[in-house]
């Protein structure tokens, strides 16, 4: 996932349908530090410089294990992993987005809204 440039990186304002599009209630997203960069020399007028990774975690629970062995439907299994708190690949992605170290459509981009 590509790290907006640290030279040309601006305050991004996203607007409530925008949000939404990107499963964000507009409400919740007080405290987001939304950003974007224009571009500049430094980055080659792409806005980005450098990348970070974002992973998903889950810690094998018993129960999760047991599904695993069990060979339950992915969905099933990630679905139970999401109710004991694993976090997603986009949940990880938004809280680079809400710390401002990417953009809201880089997200979108290598992630999807669940
Ligand atoms: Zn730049």
């Amino acid at each position: 996932m590509r790290v907006i440039c640290e030279k040309c990186k601006q305050p991004k304002q996203h607007s409530a349908d925008e949000l939404r599009e990107s499963g964000l209630d507009p409400a919740a997203t007080a405290g987001f530090l939304f950003a974007e960069g224009p571009g500049c020399l430094e980055c080659s007028g792409t806005g980005y410089h450098g990348r970070t990774a974002i992973c998903e975690l889950l810690d094998l629970s018993d129960h999760i294990r047991e599904m695993i062995v069990d060979r339950r439907p992915t969905s099933e299994i990630k679905r139970a992993a999401i109710a004991e708190g694993m976090i997603t690949l986009r949940e990880s992605g938004m809280a680079k987005v809400r710390d401002g170290i990417t953009t809201l459509r880089e997200i979108n981009k290598v992630t999807f809204v669940e």
